[in-house]
């Protein structure tokens, strides 16, 4: 009996997006190798607020995928050994971006003070999203890799792409600096290294770096419950006590930048919540964001050369799961998803 080889298929980039793509191209029984020019999770991925949040202000090219991403993320916790995502759901109000999703529910004064008791001045109303959650964007980074291993798909780390084979219009291999590794299928998960690596095979795709602080604070436990988004913060807390914020970056002026910025907002807080006094600055920095220039995600094969397949996305963690599985059943099993067809290369590239 004919057997058909598995797929050989190069995922470039070890970000959430990559990793994920790794883990449900290799559960497909395709032949994976991961390969990143720096460690698993060093591009923007490690430093990502991480709020699966579902909501979108006005119309949503992509409401298909934003609505299957959380039922995404909860399959990967139960196939996934180690991934967890904290649904502690996420309360809004005074941010006027509008953003809404179909789970939202408006909230009075009273059930705002019992879900953040640390408010000093709840709002009259809050926009609360019960489903939504954070994960730990590093940790499930590296927990989908490590499923991806165990079903055999090999991580090359410090091991930067340099270029592509190509024959007959065709890709056959990635260039790196320690040898040629031959591919049926290459795909491009390199954050904002994506239209560097696309341009090398003739396709210019409009992809920006968009900057956002991340901040990271030593704080007492127990200050913040879910995710609160507000006019003053953006501000969540792991279990240890550790206080996570994203600020919106502003420029490059000395009193903007992030150390700056992690004062300012340490103050902010300070202002919102009682019991934050000791709140004390660990980490702040400026974050990379593949922004394509549309908005909407660039997902899917290069019209340009053949075989190869475009994963670049903002926001890459609400998205990585569906992603990954709607990615995974396109390239291995030549199953078009009609969730990803707003999300085609050939806007850019007809
Ligand atoms: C402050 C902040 C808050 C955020 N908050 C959220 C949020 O709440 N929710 C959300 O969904 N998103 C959020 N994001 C965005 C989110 O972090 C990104 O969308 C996501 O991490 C992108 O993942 P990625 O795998 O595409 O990119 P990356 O993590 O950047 O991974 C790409 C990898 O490719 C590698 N690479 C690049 N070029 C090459 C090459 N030539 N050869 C080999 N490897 C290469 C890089 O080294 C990198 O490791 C936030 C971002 C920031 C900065």
């Amino acid at each position: 009996m004919s057997r058909v080889a598995p797929q050989r298929i190069v995922v470039i980039g070890a970000g959430i997006v990559g990793a994920s793509l790794a883990y449900h191209l290799a559960a497909k029984g395709a032949q994976v190798t991961v390969v990143e020019a720096g460690g698993i999770a060093s591009g923007v991925t490690g430093t990502s607020f991480a709020w699966i949040n579902t909501s979108c202000a006005g119309t949503d090219p992509i409401a298909a995928l934003r609505g299957a991403a959380i039922a995404a993320w909860r399959r990967l916790e139960v196939q996934v050994p180690g991934l967890t995502v904290r649904w502690h759901g996420a309360l809004s109000y005074g941010t006027q971006d509008g953003r809404v999703s179909p789970s939202c529910i408006l909230i009075e004064r009273a059930r705002i003070s019992q879900l953040e008791p640390h408010l000093r001045q709840p709002p009259q109303q809050a926009i609360h999203e019960p489903q939504q959650g954070a994960l730990d964007a590093v940790a499930a980074t590296h927990a989908l890799l490590t499923a991806a291993r165990a079903l055999g798909a090999t991580v090359r780390t410090h091991t930067p792409v340099l270029g592509f084979i190509v024959q007959d219009g065709r890709v056959t291999g990635v260039e790196t600096a320690t040898g040629v590794l031959e591919a049926d299928v290459i795909v491009l998960a390199a954050g904002t290294g994506t239209a560097a690596l696309a341009q090398k095979l003739g396709a210019s795709l409009p992809i920006h770096a968009s900057p956002a602080i991340f901040l990271r604070y030593q704080a007492p436990r127990g200050l913040v419950r879910g995710i609160i988004s507000s006019h003053a913060m953006e501000v969540r807390q792991d279990e240890d006590g550790t206080l996570l914020a994203a600020e919106d970056y502003v420029d490059d002026a000395p009193e903007n930048q992030p150390a700056a910025i992690a004062q300012r907002t340490a103050s902010a807080i300070r202002e919102e919540l009682a019991g934050a006094e000791a709140l004390a600055p660990a980490f702040a920095c400026i974050g990379l964001r593949p922004m394509p220039f549309d908005g909407v995600p660039i997902i899917g094969y290069l019209p340009t050369v053949k075989g190869v397949y475009v994963c670049a996305m903002h926001p890459g963690v609400v998205l990585a799961a569906i992603v990954g599985q709607l990615a995974s059943e396109e390239i291995v099993d030549g199953q078009p998803a009609s969730a990803l067809e707003a999300c085609r290369t050939a806007r850019f590239l007809a």
